[in-house]
């Protein structure tokens, strides 16, 4: 809206009085001034007659006090003004104008023929004293152009009305106005009355002013993890002082860290502070990756023109060989010649016998002479022709010696720089890993879920919040607390994600698993396997673990996938292709395998639905034989993942362990006899004896009783030191299944009580994890 010069259509009556004219006048100036002010129409009209009525008493002293003290032109220009009659339907002009004070105030006024008022503090109409006129500037176009700092016209009048004005006491300076001016970005700049100009505020100024502070403590609210108010006034600056991007972009860098509160002291602080270092040391290790592929490169071409000078100085000594030889070819010649001359000269000299002399053949003796000159002048040529050659030859050998000298000692340095580079990547590879341990240290390595199934009759279970639920049994209300709670209308994408971090820690090398603990019906295939067309945690996470491992670069990877039943204590291998006799499994020392155990690498999303449906065709298979129900055996799906890290030849070894466990629920009555009875005595045996496990490891038992049963102790590696594991307690809230409900929650409170042991990291060196996994 322009409010420099604005007219109004007034539908007044055919005449109407100067007072009147006034009224309107200020009506029209009060319903802008609120206007502009940004508030609803509600409060908008409101405003206008309360401030119209306020005003009406004002405005009568002010016309005659107006009047009075005008300037000469002006009153002039009132008296010609005065007597004015405006006709229906005819319009009033009515200028808007901003007034800007050097004490960093700017005014709304109004001028209607000559009559000047300005809307002061509490929105009241005032004469427009004199002396201002030389304490300050009307904002218009023309001043704007002089170059100062310009103020958006949308803003001014807006400057001293909406919550982006402040202001802020600055020692030396007195108290100043802020402003929050939208430009191409939001930034904050404070008014500086002895230049004049807007100018921009330091971050440990701008904190303190109520725009800000309002939105740090909107970030702090949401975020209570975080505390240095200076780092999220700096963040708001660059989420153009949107709180709620500040916000996301937290939670995106560093996740549910910041939801909590520090527990006392700095706690999540200096952890926060340890994760962006594992942030910062994640560029450092990419910056040192590319350093090494360079001198690799480098090393590379250094030995390829170290092979290429080796070339060089062989057919340059077989040069000077064949060069030597002419040489020699050339020196025998010599001789021959000289002989021939020798013989020549003696056939010449004559005989010391008194023999008649021959008749020299002059003509002759020329031509040999001849031959002669040019004999030795050729020799001569060859001579120096070849020892300018073999000059150049031991030039060339001299500096292809320097060379490969010099190129042997690069080398050298290269070897010795990229062993550095190797070290301290393997340094960096081992306290990132050590870092991200002490995060899941901190969060714990135990999670426990509870997802609730749909229910189709009355319902016992209410869900209060994402931790909390009610279960209502005779009348009782019961509070279970655990970490996420999935309500019946949660996604298996939904269930997945809450696993999520603690899957990808199998790839560095962790053992992991996951299990749905309830009674029959209550969901618990449906989470670990779930149907076809929306498959279950099963299939999600080694689709999962199968993207990480391909991202990773400088890592190798090999996935293999085991599948074994347990049903009445044994061991029942699902992917073999000839059954035979059960498992069994072998214990040594700390360490355990199941010999004979088949193990089925897979590499594509087709791989794993394979596997898993060989699996699950095997077991109903058996199952129909045997007539049993698959919900009274154990299935545990095992994924090992083999890593060897190809700069620093780290290997490592995770696994990922998905266990859906028998149904928890008691036998009836009517079961209790015959193949039933010894399965639920089985499958009693082995969910107490998982109980008593995570009961000892609640109580750091010096003992862990792992051996009560084959189904803890193949999941002991995943239950004791740095395991990480993830229980899905699974119910029913229908109000039949009312106790099963609750003996469920609360098996899985108290697992939820217990933290597996802090103290073992499961970095070791390759050779002892290699030892370890081989066995
Ligand atoms: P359990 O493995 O505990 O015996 P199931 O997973 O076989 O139980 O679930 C019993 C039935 O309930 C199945 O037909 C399954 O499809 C259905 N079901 C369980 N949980 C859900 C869910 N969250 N959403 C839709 N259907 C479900």
């Amino acid at each position: 809206m322009s409010v420099q010069s604005e007219s109004f259509r007034m539908g007044s009556a055919a005449s109407v009085s100067e007072d009147v004219q006034s009224e309107k006048l200020v009506e029209s100036a009060a319903l802008q001034s609120s206007t502009v002010a940004g508030r609803s129409d509600d409060e908008q009209q409101a405003d206008v007659s309360e401030s119209s009525e306020k005003n009406t008493e004002d405005i009568q002293s002010l016309k005659s006090h107006d009047i009075n003290s005008q300037s000469k032109d002006e009153d002039r220009a009132a008296t010609t003004a005065a007597p004015e009659v405006v006709a229906e339907g005819e319009e009033v002009s009515l200028d808007f104008e901003s007034f800007l004070h050097n004490n960093g105030m700017l005014y709304s006024c109004f001028n209607h023929n000559g009559h000047r008022v300005y809307v002061d503090e509490w929105q009241k109409l005032q004469p427009f004293p004199k002396e201002w006129h030389s304490q300050g500037r009307f904002i218009n176009t023309s001043t704007e152009a002089s170059g100062q700092l310009q103020i958006p016209a949308s803003s001014q009048s807006a400057v001293r009305e909406d919550d982006r004005t402040g202001s802020l006491y600055i020692p030396g300076k007195g108290t100043v106005m802020t402003y929050m001016f939208e430009e191409r970005l939001n930034i904050c700049r404070f008014w500086e009355p002895q230049a004049g100009v807007w100018l921009l505020l330091p971050l440990q100024w701008e904190m303190n002013i109520e725009f800000i502070k309002a939105r740090i403590e909107r970030v702090m609210s949401a975020l209570p993890g975080l505390v240095d108010q200076k780092e999220m006034t700096a963040a708001l600056r660059q989420c153009n002082y949107d709180p709620e991007e500040v916000i996301s972009t937290y939670l995106a860098m560093f996740g549910e860290i910041l939801l909590q509160a520090p527990l006392g002291g700095d706690q999540n602080y200096s952890d926060l502070n340890s994760f962006r270092a594992l942030l910062e040391r994640d560029l450092v290790i990419a910056d040192l990756r590319d350093k090494l592929q360079k001198k690799h490169k480098e090393v590379d071409t250094l030995l390829q023109r170290n092979s290429y000078l080796l070339g060089e100085v062989s057919s340059s000594t077989d040069a000077i060989h064949s060069l030597n030889r002419h040489l020699a070819e050339l020196e025998a010649d010599h001789q021959e010649a000289q002989e021939k001359i020798r013989s020549l000269r003696a056939s010449t000299v004559p005989p010391t016998k008194v023999v008649p002399k021959p008749a020299l053949d002059s003509s002759r003796l020329r031509q040999v002479s001849g031959l002669i000159r040019r004999l030795n002048v050729s020799n001569k040529q060859l001579q120096s022709t070849a020892r300018h050659a073999l000059e150049d030859m031991k030039k060339q050998l001299e500096q292809l010696k320097l060379s490969v000298e010099k190129s042997g000692r690069v080398q050298q340095e290269q070897t010795a720089e990229l062993e550095e580079l190797r070290s301290l990547y393997r340094k960096e590879a081992v306290q990132r890993k050590s870092l991200y341990n002490k995060l899941q240290e901190l969060q714990g390595n135990i999670r426990v879920f509870c997802r609730c199934r749909k229910s189709s009759g009355s319902n016992c279970v209410e869900h209060s919040d994402e931790q909390e639920l009610v279960v209502v049994q005779k009348g009782n209300r019961k509070k279970f607390q655990f970490d996420k709670i999935y309500p019946p209308n949660s996604t298996q994408e939904e269930v997945f994600t809450g696993t999520l971090p603690v899957i990808t820690s199998c790839v560095d090398g962790y053992n992991v698993c996951i299990l749905a603990y309830g009674q029959t019906g209550s969901g618990k295939t449906y989470t670990m396997m779930g149907p076809k067309d929306d498959p279950g945690v099963n299939i999600r996470s080694i689709r999962e673990l199968l993207r990480i491992c391909a991202e990773k670069e400088t890592v190798s990877y090999t996935l293999k996938v085991s599948m074994l039943e347990i049903y009445n204590e044994t061991l029942n291998d699902l992917l073999t292709k000839s059954p035979g006799a059960p498992l069994e499994i072998r214990v040594q020392g700390k360490s355990m395998s199941v010999p004979g155990l088949t193990r089925v690498q897979v590499q594509t999303e087709a791989d794993i639905v394979g596997t898993m449906e060989t699996g699950e065709r095997n077991r109903r298979t058996a199952s129909t034989k045997m007539n049993i129900q698959s919900s009274r055996s154990h299935l545990l799906v095992a994924l090992e993942v083999d890593g060897v890290d190809k700069v620093s030849g780290l290997t490592t070894r995770g696994t990922l362990t998905l266990c859906d466990l028998a149904g928890s629920e008691r036998l009836s009555r009517t079961e209790a006899e015959g193949q039933r009875l010894v399965e639920a005595a089985a499958i009693n045996k082995s969910l107490t004896a998982l109980a008593q496990v995570f009961a000892a490891l609640k109580c750091n038992a010096l003992h862990i009783p792992y051996r009560n049963s084959k189904l803890t102790l193949l999941l002991q590696p995943c239950l004791s030191g740095d395991a990480k594991c993830c229980v899905f307690v699974n119910v029913s809230p229908e109000q039949k299944d009312v106790m099963e409900t609750v003996s469920t929650l609360q098996f899985g409170s108290s697992v939820r009580q217990v933290s597996l042991s802090r103290a073992a990291q499961n970095l070791q060196p390759s050779t002892s994890r290699s030892n370890k996994a081989s066995k």
